[in-house]
């Protein structure tokens, strides 16, 4: 960003596209012709759409995945990496619309999900080392949450105490704030 004449630059300049590469503009014409059966499509080639076709693949179903452009070109390729437990939603919104027990259902999902690229990131016969070559540099280091103020500390208390509530194993620490807002 630092480089870009300030009146060329996009009104709502995104820092993951300019550290990313562009996405491509052109889709790959696919190397063979596409199979006339199949199983299953699945469209698009991020995370949702490479795990939900790794998985079927894995149950024996032939699948066939379409990518507009690259597999690189989603979020998935700019992300962060980091995997935890829960959502990008407070667990007081999650409760509200599907009560105590089916947000304890949601938390069970991303534990399975968390529990499968755990399964993935291993080195063992289904993991991603021995099928694809690709080390995902897995490091277990836990999840923090940090308030940067008096309120978003009140707010973590309350969020603490719920994810608690529904079973998940969580510690509230306090450092002593030093904000006056
Ligand atoms: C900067 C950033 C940091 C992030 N950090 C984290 C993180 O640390 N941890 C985390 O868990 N999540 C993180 N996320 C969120 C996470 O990356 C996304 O939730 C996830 O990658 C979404 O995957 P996806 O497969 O649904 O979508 P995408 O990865 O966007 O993939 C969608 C694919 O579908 C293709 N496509 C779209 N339309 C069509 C079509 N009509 N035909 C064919 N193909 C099509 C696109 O080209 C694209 O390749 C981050 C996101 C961003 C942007």
């Amino acid at each position: 960003m630092q480089n870009v004449d300030p009146a060329q630059r996009p009104r709502h300049a995104v820092a993951w596209h300019e550290d990313a590469p562009n996405p491509s503009s052109a889709a790959t014409p696919p190397s063979e012709p596409l199979p006339t059966s199949v199983d299953w499509i699945v469209i698009g080639g991020g995370f949702s759409g490479l795990s939900a076709a790794r998985r079927a693949a894995e149950r024996g179903a032939r699948v066939l995945l379409l990518e507009k452009g690259e597999l690189r070109d989603g979020a998935s390729s700019r992300n962060g990496g980091m995997v935890h437990v829960g959502f990008g939603a407070s667990t007081s919104s999650i409760i509200k619309i599907f009560g105590a027990d089916g947000a304890r259902e949601w938390f069970d999902l991303s534990r399975a999900g968390v529990r499968r690229i755990q399964q993935l990131a291993a080195a063992g016969p289904e993991g991603l080392i021995s099928s694809t070559g690709i080390d995902p540099s897995w490091s277990e280091t836990g999840h923090l949450e940090l308030a940067r103020s008096a309120r978003g500390a009140a707010d973590l208390q309350g969020e603490a105490e719920l994810r608690a509530s529904l079973g998940l194993p969580v510690r509230l620490l306090n450092f002593g704030c030093k904000c006056n807002h």
